[in-house]
């Protein structure tokens, strides 16, 4: 079921927003060789925090097995796409690691993703980035009212499989708003699902997960991180977007400086 979301609470999910982009902008510039995945995502909740908002992710149901996720910030470094348990590793000079924040604020949710690098990448590394960024702007572009969500699946694959990387298939994009995954799912590939059409009220979280290689993939044994099965490297670039009477607005872009 689509839940439709009031003008105002769609203001409540850009305030949710902008602290996730502040928690972003947090995340980056913390991000250098040598910081562990645990220092970051002890950052990135701070910086919540420090908002009044919580970490959506912290506590997130999983499987009888896996137990809900334990940490604020799902950070996946380099051949990881999501979900991954910010722990011991540490950032080494070359990486390009994927942090993925959604912050509640009285009771509604924004969720949004960036690929960093750290230090100087190869320029395949960079291409993927710019491809998965890229490929995320022309989902967004593709987001209008009338349209339906195969027109974003379709804008965003176009654009991934036209630079010769690969769309991961086993996850997609999501509703969001008062729960972190609502209906519909907004896949990044095109299939026989077309989805509804988008209409005004609906919010929605549009996610490219690319790989460098194949687009197989296996959840580890902790039962939340998830990882390509060819080890090639992968990206993820999300943002939370509201469908408006006269087009499209974006919840988790910078909209100033927020001072908590
Ligand atoms: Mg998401």
């Amino acid at each position: 079921m689509i839940v439709l979301k009031s003008a105002a609470e769609i203001e409540q999910m850009a305030a949710a927003g902008a602290v996730v982009v502040a928690t972003l902008a947090a995340l980056e510039e913390a991000l250098e060789p040598g910081i562990s995945m645990r220092e970051l995502d002890r950052i990135g909740e701070e910086v919540i925090r420090s908002f009044g908002g919580a970490p959506t992710s912290k506590g997130y149901p999983g499987t009888k097995e896996s137990g809900p996720f334990p940490a604020a910030i799902c950070i996946s470094p380099n051949d990881m796409i999501v979900h991954g348990i910010p722990g011991d590793y540490e950032a080494q000079e070359g990486d390009i690691i994927s942090c993925d924040v959604g912050v509640t604020l009285d009771g509604l949710i924004a969720d949004s993703a960036a690929t960093f690098a750290v230090g100087e990448i190869s320029a395949e590394a960079q291409r993927l980035l710019d491809i998965c960024e890229e490929s995320l702007e022309a989902g967004i572009a593709a987001a209008q009212p009338g349209a339906e969500v195969g027109d974003i699946s379709q804008a965003v694959q176009s654009v991934v499989e036209g630079a010769g990387f690969s769309v991961v298939r086993a996850l997609v994009g999501h509703g969001v708003g008062r729960a972190y995954h609502e209906d519909p799912q907004v896949p990044n590939f095109v299939s026989s699902y077309r989805g509804p059409v988008l209409r005004p009220g609906m919010t929605i979280a549009i996610e490219p997960m690319i790989t460098a290689g194949g687009h197989a993939v296996h959840v580890h044994a902790d039962g939340w991180s998830i990882s390509t099965d060819d080890g090639s490297l992968t990206a993820h670039f999300e943002h939370t977007v509201a469908i408006t009477t006269d087009g499209q607005r974006v919840l988790t872009k910078a909209a100033g400086v927020l001072v908590p």
